[in-house]
């Protein structure tokens, strides 16, 4: 990782001009606990501007990580699954247009979404960025707001269809918008953490995650639980499936971790 330096007067994201007054740290109520923070990876080269950037997101509450070309970007990315990538054009290995390409054209990440980052104006690399899968756009010199204003719109915009949807297994059913688990007309009792690890399988479904996996899919990657904890919240949930006959749906697959599946154990 690399060394934190003090800001200056005169840090800037292109021209613009940070005030040091402006850019100071708020202290989150729930700090590095809280499991709503969304995650941003940033892949840019020039460092000064992706410690504007990591500041400025790290300001207005984001998690992020850093990244300086795309093969780190790819090692981030494996390591854990952010919300949202920012990707500069200009990289020193592949390019950013490159690594947006690979990043929509595989089933894992296709979802991710990407703002693209750049210091060209051009109307004709705009249209390339956005037919290369990118959510958004970005021209550098931008301000720390406007990055963040165009964070939230596209979080607000990838997460949107799916906040409201309903999943249905056979009878069970959750409704995502009301967070809320129902078997037929009857309410399944769940906890905030087994409504989210009931979520997070049921929308994935028939494979299998480890319990770092589900940590960093379902806790959120930096929150301190223990992997058995994982172990506890699983019970649970069985638990309360059980009166439903759908406990047999979490299984354990020894020695990987765990599945939601309809089909036999085994
Ligand atoms: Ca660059």
């Amino acid at each position: 990782m690399m060394s934190r330096r003090h800001l200056h007067e005169t840090d800037k994201i292109g021209p613009c001009v940070i005030q040091l007054q402006q850019m100071r740290p708020r202290v989150r109520a729930h700090g590095r606990n809280n499991m709503s923070s969304k995650k941003i990876l940033i892949v840019e080269d020039e460092r000064p501007i992706r410690e504007m950037i990591a500041f400025g997101l790290k300001r207005a509450g984001f998690e992020v990580r850093e990244a300086e070309d795309s093969r780190t970007a790819r090692a981030a990315l494996a390591d854990r699954r952010p919300d949202l990538i920012l990707i500069d054009w200009m990289l020193p290995d592949t390019s950013g247009l490159e690594l947006t390409r690979s990043l929509k054209r595989e089933r894992d990440t296709r979802d991710l979404p990407v703002i693209m980052l750049t210091a060209r104006a051009e109307e004709g690399d705009k249209v390339a960025g956005l037919d290369g899968g990118a959510d958004d756009y970005m021209t550098k010199p931008f301000s720390p707001r406007e990055l963040v204003a165009r964070v939230n719109a596209v979080l607000r915009r990838s997460g949107g269809p799916d906040e409201n949807e309903r999943v249905q297994f056979d009878d069970l059913s959750l409704d995502r918008a009301g967070h809320r688990v129902m078997v037929g007309e009857r309410t399944v009792p769940l906890g905030p953490t087994e409504y989210r690890l009931l979520e997070f399988f049921m929308t994935h479904p028939e494979r299998v995650y480890s319990r770092e996996q589900l940590l960093d899919r379902v806790w959120g990657g930096n929150v301190y639980v223990e992997e058995r904890t994982i172990d506890v919240h699983v019970r649970r949930l069985r638990k309360a499936l059980e009166d439903f006959r759908y406990d047999r749906l979490v299984q354990t697959v020894r020695g990987a971790g765990y599945r939601f599946s309809a089909r036999a154990e085994g």
